[in-house]
């Protein structure tokens, strides 16, 4: 393969390859509110996004009987919206640049993370379609059958299996699991010990591999090939997990609407979301411009060891490691080389931009939320706080916001910061996370007064 380093500007490739924090801006974002998002030879559209919501929809019932945690709200996956002045202090973030806003998906039941998004729903529809084809439900039916003897036995002569570092396991795994199917899930060598532990508590076959991410989702897809029984979930390459992610912006203009929040010309919209492999974000990304179109500016943030997605888009088949990154962060969730192509296509013409943010912020931002608004977020969840100041702070970020005509209306933003993960890090671990970020708020010797 041909790589075309040389077409990133000196000063971008030098700061990416010295690991540096950067915000880059996305030239060809469209203008038009009505742009064709084309992966894989397919358009994808406001109607998917409903399809996926619908599929949801048909599935709650029987979910509030799989899983206690869903009792109450019947079946329906779903996080709040959350003011966070608190937060937005701390950071140090002007109200002349607007208003600081979380999306909680850290307290997403079930996965414990944004996961329970695309990878429940890809679950879903490989469970609805088997149910179609055998005949055991109809779309309209009640699928709470599913939870009957005949179709336990149906899924069980099936296996799920996904390549994970960690996050996506949980959600295909215990999802997979609680509807019958065997569920094996490939583990890269960063995965957190407790999530394998977790899995395995659950009958999940848990397959520990060396290799990163790319290393783990590669041996998973070779193992589930050739064999009919087996049903591969691939993070690189998914469109259900992509549009499964996409639903949570139409529950989230609900949630605005509630809130009194609009979003227009005059009331631009700013969301940081975390990026691994880029379905998530993507998926997110594309359904908030099915709703907002230009009027949503979606920025990612990666690990500055692990920018994958920002490199994809300088270079298209590039990983992290040609441009001679290690890969190594704390922020297991976001530790991917290389980004999926779909979701890199699919975001082409709809991103603002990539934020890169180095370890150390994580946990101090981790802290700070804690602190100031009472969230308990794992250090990857923690990715989009360094967002809002990195746009109207960094030379770039600003250049966007002029060019974009953006600087008139700023007072009115909603900067919406999406925290990926945290419901079930175990305390231990957590308090570990807290307190490296709490070492960072207290001045260091260099920087202490003179005695
Ligand atoms: C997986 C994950 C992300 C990013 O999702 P991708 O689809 O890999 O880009 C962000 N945060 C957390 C906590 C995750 O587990």
């Amino acid at each position: 393969m041909t790589l075309h380093l040389s077409s990133i500007s000196a000063a971008l490739l030098a700061d990416l390859q010295a690991a540096r924090p950067l915000m880059w801006t996305n030239p060809h974002r469209s203008a038009e509110a009505d742009v064709q998002t084309v992966v894989d030879g397919r358009r994808i559209s406001l109607a998917d996004m409903r399809a996926a919501q619908a599929r949801f929809a048909r599935f709650a019932p029987l979910l509030a009987r799989l899983f206690p945690e869903l009792e109450a709200s019947a079946g329906r996956i779903e996080s709040d919206l959350l003011g966070a002045p608190g937060m937005q202090q701390a950071l140090g973030l002007p109200t002349r640049h607007g208003s600081l806003w979380i999306k909680a998906d850290h307290s997403l039941p079930i996965a414990g993370s944004i996961k329970a998004r695309g990878g429940i729903h890809e679950v879903l529809e490989f469970a609805e379609a088997l149910a179609l084809r055998h005949g055991l439900v109809d779309v309209d039916g009640d699928y709470r059958v599913l939870a009957d003897a005949p179709a336990r036995a149906l899924f069980g002569r099936y296996q799920v299996a996904v390549g994970s570092t960690g996050n996506l396991g949980l959600s295909i795994g215990v999802m997979a699991s609680a509807l019958g199917f065997r569920a094996a899930v490939h583990m890269s060598a960063d995965a957190k010990a407790w999530k394998k532990t977790r899995l395995r508590a659950r009958g999940v076959e848990v397959v520990e591999h060396t290799g990163d991410y790319a290393a783990a989702v590669a041996a998973g897809r070779r193992e589930a090939e050739g064999d009919p029984y087996s049903y591969f979930v691939d993070d690189e390459r998914s469109l259900s997990l992509l549009l499964g992610y996409s639903a949570a912006a139409l529950h989230l203009h609900d949630q605005f609407e509630a809130a009194g929040l609009r979003v227009d010309a005059d009331h631009p919209l700013f969301v940081y979301l975390p990026c691994g492999v880029g379905g998530a974000p993507a998926g997110i990304a594309f359904g908030l411009w099915q709703l907002y179109g230009p009027h949503v500016h979606a920025c990612f943030v990666e690990p500055t060891q692990s920018p994958c997605f920002l490199v994809e888009m300088l270079a298209p088949g590039a990983s992290v490691y040609d441009v001679g990154l290690t890969n190594r962060t704390e922020a297991d969730g976001l530790a991917v080389p290389r980004a999926s192509e779909l979701a890199a296509e699919a975001m082409g013409p709809l991103l603002a931009g990539v934020c890169t943010v180095p370890d150390e912020r994580l946990f101090l931002d981790l802290h700070r939320v804690r602190e100031s608004e009472g969230l308990r977020i794992e250090p990857s969840a923690a990715a989009g706080f360094s967002g809002p100041r990195m746009l109207t702070d960094s030379a770039a970020g600003r250049a966007y916001l002029a060019r974009h005509g953006l600087d008139a209306v700023m007072p009115q933003a909603t900067h919406l910061v999406w925290t990926t993960g945290g419901l079930f890090v175990p305390p231990d671990e957590y308090a570990r996370f807290a307190e490296r970020g709490a070492a960072l708020t207290s001045p260091t010797p260099a920087e202490s007064p003179p005695a």
